[in-house]
């Protein structure tokens, strides 16, 4: 079980998510909405090898936590993996657009002065800016579009330029999603949840419920569930190698 994009300590009971994650041998890509919110998550997963917890700053609090892009250069050198970052389009953050560019443009030169970082990236209504910004900045890493909601030219054009994709039960959901991932890079998808904000009959997802988007993945692929699964895997083994020594 792989999910690639979850909120742990966003969860009403943090430490009882990674518990269900270290039972259930899934492996997590624990993502960060602040830089000062890093240590505390990386600390909740240290008895959990299968969990990797990646520095953020979420585009939805850029323009409120700003002031903390110092931290994210100090802490940058002990993550392998970055996120969650990004841009979002959406009405209520399009006031505060241009904090949100000057912080993703800052990340992504911190991440090409490191050398380049796996990056879990956000992209809501945002699509074409979020590339044209991976576009200038092609030694920051490898960008994984998270939940990726644009358009099939968008989604071409990030294909182009070497983007990875994370997909989950709630985007498989709308006929856009679907149609998206058909047309998704099979070797280069993982699955997500993105709980506790990724939601399914009104229930926040928990990581092991990424499985949930392999049936459909089998159906848009038209292959097994067993193919899907060992494509799944051998794109987590492919992001561990660009990640580099695990930290
Ligand atoms: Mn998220």
């Amino acid at each position: 079980m792989i999910d690639f994009h979850a909120h742990l300590d966003l969860y009403p009971d943090p430490a009882g998510a990674v518990e269900l994650c270290r039972q259930n041998g899934t492996y997590v890509l624990s993502v960060t909405t602040t830089p000062s919110a890093w240590l505390g998550t990386k600390r909740l997963a240290i008895a959990a090898p299968r969990i990797r917890t990646a520095l953020g700053l979420h585009p939805q609090v850029a323009h409120q936590r700003k002031r903390e892009l110092s931290l994210f250069d100090t802490l940058l050198s002990d993550s392998a993996y970055v996120g969650e970052i990004g841009l979002e389009g959406g009405k209520d953050w399009k006031p505060y657009f241009s904090d949100q560019v000057a912080v993703f443009d800052h990340i992504l030169k911190s991440c090409e002065q490191a050398g380049g970082r796996v990056m879990s990236i956000h992209s809501r209504q945002a699509a074409t800016d979020v590339l044209n910004m991976l576009e200038a900045h092609p030694r920051s890493g490898t960008p994984i579009l998270h939940w990726f909601t644009g358009t099939q030219k968008e989604l071409a054009r990030a294909i182009d330029l070497g983007c990875w994709f994370s997909v989950g039960p709630a985007m498989l959901k709308s006929a856009n999603g679907r149609s998206l991932a058909t047309l998704m890079p099979r070797d280069r998808v993982v699955t997500e949840t993105d709980g506790p904000f990724g939601m399914l009959q009104r229930r926040p997802l928990f990581p092991a419920d990424a499985a949930l988007a392999i049936p459909t993945l089998a159906e848009l692929w038209a292959l097994s569930t067993e193919d899907v699964e060992t494509l799944l895997r051998g794109a987590l083994t492919s992001i561990g190698r660009l990640a580099g020594p695990q930290k």
